[in-house]
């Protein structure tokens, strides 16, 4: 691509128009106004597996920092409930299913403000069929609420537009990434270039544009299923989450059914072709689960809908930047919870992208300190100086290395979602890791630094580049 292709230059480009997407843009031009920012989907806005999703919210996580990450998404679901009226979220009565054994994990996973309370027996489900199995209680929680996510991605970006630029039936088909900005290529012939930009591809982890930059997170693609069933709800029914098959069934009032998630095993499918409808094997998984809770209701369960999603290996949101330059922000692996999740991920790619100018920085100066110091080693050494040159080898790599555990404990603080803290220690920690490599830039830092580059940005700086204030 050439400089010439691109007319100017915007803040922010979001690859993918999904809720990730969506809820990023607006995270992002809530963050910094007056941002350039631009969302392009190869399909339209909502699609994807937003499009598909069941869109239920209940208050848990089984780690600390995916409780935390679902807190501040039911707290910001409700700001934008309030905000915008008509947004598509319906509060709706949970109970949770489990074996007596599993009480204890409940307490963990559920977060306090769910108010986790045993009750006797399950509420009815449809046509009153649904059974507590032997050994198992249940009890009724707080928070939950399901949403029509296409809707809510639609109507997040109809109030962004026309601040924020969409391309639709846009596809991305090249990304490359420099010093100083990342360009992309579209299918639509016009060329992008932005000083960030942000993965939000959903399950098109494997897109050849940024397959190279994707493949080291390690990420998988399964198949998600749900089976509707076709039951009218009644004005007060609610959602029965069965916790340890990872199942629920939802009423879905706005469709006037029933809907039947089960998790299906099926890894490493593609977003492309023949995954996006029923099989006779998944029809007869997840009447093989139901039959369990609700046998009665098996044979209202014939159709349903099916795609995929993202996932990681610890079962939590990955977000980091991917490339060379730590300019292109990876956003997703939601593990099929990308709806009740978005806003945190949203959260954590505004302060992602805010990182992303001071961290290029930082490694430029050090870049340059660094092949200075080389130089002057590599003096050394033909000098034939040979021990000093060995014995600063020798220091700059410890201090390098110090470095590097110093930025992994920061970011360890922000991964496990202490926000107050993890700045604090990003401030402490950036200090003397800036420090130890300027101090490793002065003698040779050229392969411990090279060796051990950590990934994500380590300066606290939440400003935007300097295009958007
Ligand atoms: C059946 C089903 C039920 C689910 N139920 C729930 C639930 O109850 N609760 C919950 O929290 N989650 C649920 N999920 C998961 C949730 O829907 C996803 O995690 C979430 O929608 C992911 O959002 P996203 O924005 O990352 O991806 P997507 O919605 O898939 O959006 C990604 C977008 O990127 C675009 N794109 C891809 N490649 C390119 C390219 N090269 N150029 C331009 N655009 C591109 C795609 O067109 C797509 O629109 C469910 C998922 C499914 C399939």
């Amino acid at each position: 691509m050439s400089p010439a292709d691109t007319t100017s230059v915007l803040d922010v480009v979001i690859v993918g128009a999904g809720i990730i997407g969506c809820m990023a843009a607006r995270e992002l031009v809530a963050a910094f106004p007056g941002a350039a920012v631009a969302v392009i989907d190869r399909d339209q806005v909502g699609s994807g597996a937003s499009r598909r999703s069941a869109g239920l919210h209940f208050p848990r996580g089984s780690s600390a920092r995916v409780r935390g990450m679902a807190a501040l998404s039911e707290r910001r679901y409700g700001e934008l409930r309030e905000e915008i009226p008509g947004l598509p979220i319906h509060d709706v009565p949970t109970t949770v299913v489990a074996a007596e054994s599993n009480a204890g994990r409940l307490t963990e996973h559920y977060l306090p403000s769910a108010g986790l309370d045993r009750v006797r027996r399950v509420p009815a489900g449809p046509a009153g069929t649904v059974r507590l199995p032997a050994g198992s209680g249940a009890w009724s929680v707080r928070g939950g609420q399901y949403a029509d996510v296409h809707g809510v991605a639609q109507l997040l970006a109809a109030r962004l537009r026309p601040g924020v630029r969409f391309f639709e039936g846009a596809r991305v088909v090249a990304i490359e990434s420099c010093p100083d900005r990342v360009r992309l290529r579209l299918s639509t012939g016009e060329v992008l270039a932005a000083r960030t930009a942000v993965l939000a591809p959903g399950p098109w982890i494997e897109d050849h544009a940024w397959r190279g930059w994707t493949a080291p997170l390690g990420l998988r693609v399964k198949k998600v299923v749900a089976l509707h069933v076709e039951q009218r709800p009644r004005p007060d029914d609610g959602v029965i989450v069965f916790e340890d098959e990872d199942a629920f069934l939802l009423p879905l009032h706005h469709r006037g059914h029933w809907l039947f998630s089960y998790t299906c095993a099926q890894w490493d499918v593609s977003p492309e072709g023949t995954h996006s409808h029923l099989s006779t094997v998944e029809i007869a998984e997840g009447r093989a689960v139901l039959e369990r809770f609700a046998p009665g209701l098996v044979r209202h369960c014939g159709t349903g809908r099916v795609f995929c999603d993202a996932y990681s290996a610890e079962r939590a949101p990955v977000v980091r930047p991917v490339d060379e330059q730590g300019r292109v922000i990876f956003a997703g692996a939601a593990n099929g919870s990308g709806y009740r999740l978005a806003p945190a991920i949203a959260a954590e790619t505004v302060r992602a992208v805010g990182t992303v100018d001071a961290w290029t920085t930082a490694r430029a100066a050090g870049a340059a300190r660094t092949a200075r110091t080389v130089e002057a080693v590599e003096k050394a050494e033909i000098a034939g100086s040979v021990d000093s040159a060995e014995a600063a080898r020798t220091a700059c790599a410890v201090e390098a290395v110090e470095a590097v555990e110093a930025v992994e404990a920061a970011q360890s603080v922000w991964i496990a979602g202490s926000v107050d803290s993890a700045e604090a220690a990003r401030t402490a920690r950036a200090v003397e890791a800036v420090e130890a490599v300027e101090a490793a830039g002065e003698a040779r830092p050229a392969e411990p630094l090279r060796a051990s580059r950590p990934t994500h940005p380590t300066t606290p700086a939440p400003d935007l580049p300097r295009s958007a204030q």
